[in-house]
């Protein structure tokens, strides 16, 4: 399984849905933020746990691209998010994607 195309393609598809849903700037929004500066995909899990849906590379793909797992954030949030903020953006996922029942996979 090549984990590097099935990032960009999975990377492809969520640009495509952020557009239509009109998401341009930061979503986790902590002290600090950079608005619309250095904008990554920022997912609920770690990449590496969505790796279990990799059976196939369209499952995988769409794993990493359902819309429930990912938020829209700056280079400095994602980084927060992911170290000393993690509690904050779970909260964000809650508030803004809702629980992880509506998810296409069960993670
Ligand atoms: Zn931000």
């Amino acid at each position: 399984m090549n984990y590097t195309r099935i990032n960009r393609a999975a990377n492809a598809r969520l640009k495509k849905q952020f557009e239509e849903m009109g998401i341009t700037s930061c979503e986790l929004n902590f002290k600090g933020c950079m608005g619309r500066f250095a904008l990554s995909f920022c997912h609920r899990h770690k990449r590496n746990h969505y790796k279990r849906w990799g059976q196939t590379f369209d499952e995988a793909v769409e794993a990493l691209s359902d819309i429930s797992q990912v938020l829209m954030s700056c280079a400095f949030c994602h980084a927060l998010g992911e170290g000393t903020m993690r509690d904050e953006m779970e909260t964000r996922f809650l508030e803004l994607r809702g629980d992880d029942s509506q998810a296409k996979f069960k993670f």
